[in-house]
């Protein structure tokens, strides 16, 4: 990864000044921190950074800076990168399957917080580390409603086992907890609200005081026509449900988001490398790229397009148009079409914002290409 070590006032700036011809991301610690002081104030509880979306050591330390002192890690290598840069952070290991050599060393970089989800895994869990000392969270499911794709698809206990593996987990002597995870990119607020009432059945029946209740990530970002609800809509939704269901023996909370801390702190830059007839543009970056969960969770309205002097485009009427990436594979294009001027042609920008989360991770160098470069700006200006 190049990164150079100016900071430009905003992405027009940096196109004036540098016409990259391949696609480079452009990270605004300024929006990173504010969003961190968002959930630091708003959320009820303890904010835990999920790792996996984006563990670029300028994001964690950014963070860090803000005040986030929690990570959600989810393999010995994010263990091994947290203890290095933040050795005091608290680890929570809520990928509920390890093997386990992963489990034996999370327990000696100091992890006491493991997700578990059948009782084969509570089992590993109790014969691995001393269960005085730490925290078993049950992650149970409900089926999925309003996220973009099904969590529980892999993970998580229906209500029944979840309850039978909370208590069980208490009797081991650990501290009894429950997770749960909406979904990514989760539109609804009241799945947290019936997650939580769900959460409290089970540990009604199974007779356990929560050590915490952990509500997951999932907290969406802007992306199609109807935008998101704003990250407080689901505080308030978690609070009022923890309210109204555990009554006073309300559980400490934990929230563990990704996308929502990180995603609105990037966007990616990519460069039209040529128009074909009134309706195809061909990228210099796709799905193979910086736009990768794209094909997974569908396209986003929130497209600016920029000429070469970094000002947003002028004239041209509003057309649909494909667009497509800059490999040989055919499946290398953009789901759905876009509303774009016609007027665009080779040489201008697409300006994707919102791509902090799950894309410098996911992007790959198939073909040659894949964007590398980072740019920090102190807002994006757009
Ligand atoms: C991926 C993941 C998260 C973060 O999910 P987002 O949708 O990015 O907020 C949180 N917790 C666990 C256990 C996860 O696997």
């Amino acid at each position: 990864m190049r990164q150079s070590q100016a900071v430009w006032p905003d992405i027009g700036a940096y196109v004036a000044a540098r016409a990259p011809t391949e696609p480079v991301w452009l990270f605004s610690p300024r929006v990173l921190h504010e969003t961190a002081r968002r959930y630091l104030e708003g959320f009820p509880g303890l904010v835990s950074y999920a790792v996996k979306a984006n563990p670029d050591e300028a994001v964690l330390s950014n963070l860090a800076g803000a005040g986030v002192r929690a990570f959600d890690v989810a393999s010995p290598e994010e263990i091994r990168l947290l203890r290095r840069l933040l050795p005091e952070a608290a680890l929570h290991y809520n990928n509920p399957v390890r093997s386990r050599e992963e489990l034996a060393f999370a327990a000696r970089r100091g992890v006491r917080s493991f997700a578990v989800d059948c009782s084969e895994e509570l089992d590993r869990l109790a014969a691995t580390v001393e269960p005085g000392a730490c925290e078993a969270s049950v992650r149970f499911k409900l089926p999925v409603s309003g996220a973009a794709y099904d969590f529980g698809g892999k993970f998580g206990a229906p209500p029944e086992v979840a309850a039978e593996l909370l208590r069980r987990a208490g009797a081991a002597g650990f501290r009894p907890s429950l997770i749960f995870h909406p979904g990514t990119q989760c539109t609804e607020p009241q799945a947290w609200a019936a997650h939580v009432a769900q959460a409290a059945r089970i540990a009604a029946r199974a007779g356990v005081a929560l050590h915490r209740l952990n509500v997951g990530g999932g907290f969406p970002v802007p992306r199609g026509e109807a935008g998101a609800p704003a990250p407080g809509d689901v505080f308030s939704a978690v609070a009022e449900a923890v309210a109204r269901h555990f009554g006073p023996d309300a559980p400490a909370l934990v929230c563990e988001p990704g996308r929502g801390l990180v995603a609105e702190s990037f966007v990616l830059l990519v460069r039209v490398r040529a128009r074909r007839g009134a309706q195809e543009l061909f990228l210099n970056d796709g799905i193979y790229g910086g736009l990768a969960e794209w094909r997974d969770i569908g396209p986003s309205n929130r497209l600016v397009v920029l000429g070469r002097s970094g000002r947003p485009l002028q004239g041209g009427r509003l057309r649909r148009h494909i667009l497509h990436g800059p490999t040989c594979d055919s499946i290398d294009r953009l789901p759905g079409s876009y509303l774009l001027p016609d007027s665009v042609q080779e040489g201008d920008y697409l300006v994707f914002p919102g791509q902090g989360a799950y894309s410098r991770v996911l992007a790959t160098r198939f073909n040659g290409y894949g964007p590398r470069r980072v740019e920090t700006v102190a807002r994006f200006g757009l």
